[in-house]
């Protein structure tokens, strides 16, 4: 038997990572944490540089994506995680990171908790998730409302923040709204973003510099490797910039097989390397020809104008995260609903409106300026039962090879007719509120919502399944603690539950090690 290296390895740096390293590390435990294969850590220099890269990539073509997507730093991180093992996918785009903090670099921070009503088909309550809810938002900086009609809906956490001023064409939405209801089945509220109004350990509060996109330099946007950096105080806490290649079953445990050939030795293993990244370390342990689902959120972008900001003028100054989150039930069954948020567009590049206008590049920049300080967008999220993509396994070709992994997106048969019923429903709502939804809202591609999960629920008795502390039945003493794990997707933002349920997966294993 190999030295251990540690009590357990953590495979993974993001959110979920972080999460079920720090109550282990709280309670003594020595933690080996592992991430990236390179120093994926240093920051981009210039700001010209941040936003359009080294090679000016940001420059290219327009490829469709959105905004997030499109940046140096984005294209970095998802490169390098496709450039180690592609992963082919048909309709779909298979987003993962390789890289310290994983895809919390890029995201866009909207946080919200399940209620028992998401967590059907999970064999944990909300009050299982209670403790690890409350240390997570407490950890990570949240802004948010209490008390308008969105709150109850994203949680109790009492640790909230101030949220920052709402944006004008936003606040004449949310103005109309609160002037009068429009539908009761619908709901509009202040965004509960993880970022900070007011300072806190190392980080700087919002200074509205309308600089989201390309990365917050004052850390006012959560990002894991501020957790990183809590850990690193601790002596029991190692992280090593290596790649995980293989995972082996040895004496008293696992083998960690690094892509430089080392071997790290642990009683047990967190998988934490984001659900795709999770899926190809797993992938070898399972059977030898295996179809799986995974499950993501359906998602619609729907350019809004509010006629009454038209002639107004961009804001200079405030945030490019969600401004409101709303919802809207779709029946009278539990968790049955949609949800999403509202964006106002200044401090996103215009190019990536002129792209998807039937005109010629200057004609449609100018337009895009006019425009501009009446446009919002609204990003419609589905719940992952109306997914249908299937993960298929298949022998490498050479032998000692990972299984090829293919995934293919798909919707469920009944998807079109809700998706229908949802979109002209929230259409009459939007006039209510004053706001015209324009042509040119689309679904996105499956995948590209990043809310992924349901390849290895826990609570499902299939060897490819995880007990309620995200084990896999096929592997004693491996735990997926990131999306993987997730029984199902609901149409909430599910990064706080994953980085709740890792912190709870972490506090167990804290009291087992
Ligand atoms: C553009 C965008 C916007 C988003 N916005 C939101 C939002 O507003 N709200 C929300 O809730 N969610 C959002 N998300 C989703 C959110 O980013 C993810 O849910 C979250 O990052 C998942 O955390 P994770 O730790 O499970 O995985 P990741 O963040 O993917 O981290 C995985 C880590 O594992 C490492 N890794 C991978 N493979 C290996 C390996 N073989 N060996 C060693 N290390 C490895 C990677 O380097 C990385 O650090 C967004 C995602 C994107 C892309």
């Amino acid at each position: 038997m190999s030295d251990p290296a540690a009590d357990i390895v953590v495979i993974g740096s993001g959110p979920a990572g972080v999460s079920a390293a720090l109550p282990l590390v709280e309670a003594g435990r020595r933690v080996v944490m592992i991430d990236g294969g390179r120093n994926r850590d240093a920051s981009a220099g210039s700001p010209w540089h941040r936003m359009l890269g080294a090679h000016l990539e940001a420059l290219r073509p327009d490829d469709g994506l959105s905004p997030k997507l499109r940046t140096p730093e984005a294209r970095r991180l998802l490169g390098a995680f496709h450039g180690r093992e592609p992963i082919e996918a048909e309709d779909f785009l298979a987003i993962g990171a390789l890289g310290r903090g994983g895809l919390s670099r890029i995201w866009g921070a909207f946080v919200c908790e399940l209620q028992d009503d998401d967590l059907q088909g999970w064999p944990l309550t909300a009050y299982d998730l209670r403790q690890s809810y409350d240390a997570v938002v407490a950890r990570i900086g949240v802004s948010g409302s209490h008390d308008d009609d969105m709150a109850a809906f994203y949680g109790y956490s009492d640790a909230l923040q101030m949220p920052p001023p709402l944006g004008p064409t936003a606040a004449a939405i949310f103005k109309r709204y609160s002037a009068a209801r429009p539908d009761p089945e619908f709901a509009l509220g202040r965004a509960r973003n993880a970022l900070i109004t007011e300072n806190r350990w190392q980080r700087q509060s919002c200074d509205l510099r309308l600089g989201c996109l390309w990365g917050c330099e004052r850390g006012a946007i959560y990002d894991a490797r501020q957790d990183i950096a809590l850990l690193r105080q601790y002596a029991n806490f190692e992280l090593r910039d290596v790649t995980a290649r293989r995972l082996v079953r040895a004496d008293g445990g696992w083998d960690v097989i690094t892509t430089r050939g080392d071997r790290l030795h642990a009683p047990r293993l967190v998988v934490a390397a984001g659900t795709l990244g999770s899926l190809r370390l797993v992938a070898p342990l399972l059977g030898p020809a295996l179809e799986l689902r995974v499950l993501n959120s359906p998602v619609m972008a729907v350019p809004l104008l509010v006629p009454g900001r038209l002639g107004g003028k961009l804001p200079d100054a405030g945030h490019s995260l969600a401004q409101l989150g709303f919802r809207l039930a779709c029946s009278t069954k539990p968790g049955d609903y949609v949800s999403g948020a509202i964006y106002e567009v200044a401090g996103l590049p215009p190019s990536s409106f002129a792209a998807r206008m039937p005109l010629g590049r200057r004609a449609a920049t100018e337009i895009f300026h006019a425009l501009a300080p009446a446009l919002a967008i609204a990003t419609v999220y589905f719940p992952g039962r109306y997914s249908a993509n299937t993960v298929t396994l298949r022998p490498s070709a050479q032998a000692d090879q990972a299984p090829d992994i293919e995934v293919r997106g798909a919707v469920a048969p009944e998807f079109d007719e809700v998706a229908r019923t949802a979109r002209e429903r929230l259409a009459r709502i939007w006039r209510r509120l004053g706001a015209r939804p324009l042509p040119g809202a689309a679904f996105a591609t499956a995948g590209t919502d990043a809310h992924l999960g349901g390849l290895f629920p826990m609570g499902l008795a299939a060897p490819h399944g995880t007990n309620n502390y995200g084990e896999l039945h096929a592997a004693p003493g491996l735990h997926l603690v990131d999306g993987s794990a997730l029984p199902t997707i609901p149409s909430k933002f599910t990064t706080l539950t994953i980085m709740a349920n890792a912190d709870r997966i972490g506090r167990y294993l804290a009291e087992l090690a």
